[in-house]
């Protein structure tokens, strides 16, 4: 992969400004999921070096804290800006270590870039209130204050988004932040942090610490320091450093998990149902949180909208991203095609039928064949877990209570979608879906203008638009007596 400015391909890890190694001079390989090779070796860091991080950010946060959100907000939007206009740089990067299309990935730099843009603009209208006065002779206000030092995990799938999402809004109000990008995909946060000095960004209050996850995220968690963790991975792994996060009463956010329905009634417009699961599902080869992971259509139309996937499914270009007609990447390792398959065989196995993939891609590597199984019911893994791969699971229900039965089973809560043209069946289904969001014939719903979070085990928090600011902020209520 070709990038024109190769200063933005950092192998070190960046604390309190400076570009650093790790003490003991260990470093590990990123390579392309594509074919293996690899691209380079990054920094390895441990506890003692996310100290220092902390100790950066920490050292950062009054005079950072204490700027006008104005100031900030000039700061910000010079990282947007130079994010955007190193936004093919970036996208080759982001392809490289992650292997998505990029097309996908040039629209990632964009999606992650505008929640740094949106966060300038909203800190400035980080309001307070003045309640009225419950007795005589004192004065109600409330005030809102940055956290403080924030502690950021991100996962592989989104290198940008997930880390802007989090960067924008701490940064925005005052917060000085440090980062563990996920180990598969360093690459791109480290080139985030080298926009984000020459943007402006004073030393420490943006720091990026890369390798070992146990041990970095340990301190993190562990240190008093820190006084919040926001999180976007895996539940297991959010669950066990929500209990870390325990032995101080750190605050959380935790993005996390999602088994997201896609139901298609019988009433719903065919066409717009199949382009929507398409993009739900295949996006990113299916390894996004929201993805569609079980598709639940109604009986009337189960027939016909399992032919017109499949027809759509097959036209899918699968290739390296290099390839500009690229629509399908490979999947990040073998452990992800593994699960994919596990779940293809589980379900066969309980009586599913293969009605397109369901196997390795021609390609070889960890390229798979974008798969539509039919058949397939509760009974089945795939109904229970998130694939996080290219597996379109058709499930069928009868009727409108058992869509919402059979979509609410699950202790997850992310996004969901459904699909029809009856207004008021929109709305009550909207409703009652156990979830923090919900598409409406609509399949790509996430924006940096809209509350992007989940219920149940999928999380805590929301991230984007003026709800996302508050995980930033403390509410300080002040008791003001004027006799
Ligand atoms: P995935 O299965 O998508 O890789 P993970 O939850 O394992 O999801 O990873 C998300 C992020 O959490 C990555 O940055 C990863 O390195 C990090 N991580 C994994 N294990 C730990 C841990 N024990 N402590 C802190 N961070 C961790």
């Amino acid at each position: 992969m070709q990038i024109n400015d190769t200063s933005l391909l950092r192998h070190q890890a960046y604390v309190g400004g400076r570009w650093i190694d790790a003490e003991n001079g260990e470093r590990f390989a990123v390579t392309n999921p594509a074919d293996g090779a690899t691209i380079t070796e990054v920094a390895r860091l441990g506890a003692t070096e996310t100290r220092q991080a902390i100790d950066a950010a920490n050292a950062a946060l009054p005079a950072w804290r204490d700027r006008t959100a104005k100031e900030r907000a000039a700061v910000l939007r010079r990282w947007f800006d130079l994010i955007m206009e190193n936004q093919e740089d970036l996208a080759r990067l982001l392809s490289w270590e992650q292997g998505k299309p990029l097309t996908e990935s040039r629209g990632e730099i964009a999606y992650g870039a505008s929640f740094i843009e949106w966060y300038a603009e909203e800190a400035k209208r980080v309001y307070g209130d003045v309640i009225p006065h419950d007795k005589a002779g004192r004065r109600l206000v409330v005030i809102k204050q940055p956290i403080g030092v924030v502690a950021a995990i991100t996962p592989w799938n989104f290198p940008v988004a997930m880390i802007t999402r989090k960067a924008g809004p701490a940064l925005a109000v005052g917060c000085t932040m440090v980062l563990k990008p996920a180990s598969e995909t360093p690459l791109s946060a480290l080139a985030l942090a080298e926009l984000g000095e020459r943007a402006g960004l004073p030393a420490g209050v943006f720091n990026v610490v890369t390798g070992r996850a146990g041990e970095i995220g340990g301190e993190l968690t562990g240190n008093t320091t820190v006084r919040k963790l926001s999180f976007t991975g895996s539940t297991g792994i959010g669950k066990q450093l929500m209990a870390e996060c325990a032995g101080d009463i750190k605050k959380l956010s935790l993005e996390l998990g999602g088994n997201a329905p896609f139901i298609v009634f019988d009433d719903a417009d065919l066409d717009a149902a199949v382009e929507g699961a398409l993009a739900s599902k295949f996006r990113n080869s299916g390894q996004t949180c929201v993805c569609t992971n079980r598709i639940l259509v109604q009986e009337g139309i189960y027939t016909a909208f399992c032919e017109r996937l499949v027809e759509a499914v097959q036209g899918l270009k699968v290739a390296a991203a290099e390839d500009e007609s690229a629509e399908q990447g490979p999947l990040i390792n073998g452990k992800a095609v593994d699960k994919v398959r596990q779940h293809i065989d589980d379900a066969v196995n309980k009586g599913a039928r293969i009605l397109s993939g369901g196997d390795a891609h021609a390609l070889g590597g960890s390229f798979f064949e974008p798969t539509v199984l039919g058949d397939v019911t509760a009974e089945m893994l795939v109904a229970a877990e998130e694939t996080f791969g290219p597996l379109a699971p058709v499930f069928r229900f009868s009727d409108e209570q058992e869509a919402i039965r059979l979509a609410n089973d699950t202790p997850f809560g992310l996004a969901s979608y459904v699909y029809t043209q009856n207004l008021g069946r929109a709305w009550r289904v909207g409703e009652a879906l156990e979830y923090g969001m919900v598409g409406i014939n609509e399949g790509i719903i996430s924006t940096e203008v809209t509350p992007f979070g989940g219920i149940k085990e999928s999380g805590l928090g929301r991230e984007g638009s003026y709800y996302g600011i508050e995980d930033y902020l403390e509410v300080k209520y002040m008791c003001l007596g004027i006799r």
